[in-house]
């Protein structure tokens, strides 16, 4: 025996037992399957969404490399637009804070290795963000 969800032409859901698939076939054919509440017999096999659906949590938790690209845009423009650029003289503007020389502010600017360590030996909280490449500025400003 085998079941088989079937609806009706009123969208009513039963279920139908059959001794096999191509008996059930025949029994459709012959009009002999009947809906069992309106007693239509225009009846087509309900697949259910279970047997068809995909598994899509696995590719879409998985982030693509466009969409992490974008999530670093979005992290380099707060900073571009929070943080004040002093260019060179992050290493000197973050020590004066660090002495209480100057009010404590957001900045942003590079740095080279040895005032990195300066920076590290003195305690002075700072981190680094790789930004991504830009196009050479070609002097427009
Ligand atoms: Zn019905």
């Amino acid at each position: 025996m085998i079941a088989f969800d079937l609806t009706c032409e009123n969208d009513h859901v039963f279920e139908g037992w059959f001794q096999s698939a191509a008996a059930f076939e025949e029994q459709l054919v012959k009009g002999l399957v009947e809906c069992p509440l309106c007693g239509s017999t225009g009846v087509t096999r309900h697949f259910t969404p279970f047997g068809i659906k995909r598994d899509r949590t696995s590719s879409e938790s998985a982030p693509t490399e466009a969409h992490l690209r974008e999530t670093a845009r979005k992290i380099v423009h707060f900073f571009e637009t929070n943080f004040e650029d002093v260019g060179p003289s992050f290493a000197t503007e973050a020590l004066k804070m660090a002495y209480g020389a100057i009010e404590p502010r957001n900045i942003r600017g590079v740095t080279s290795e040895e005032e990195e360590k300066t920076l590290i030996d003195e305690g002075v909280p700072f981190f680094k963000l790789p930004l991504p490449d830009k196009k050479p500025t070609t002097g427009e400003h």
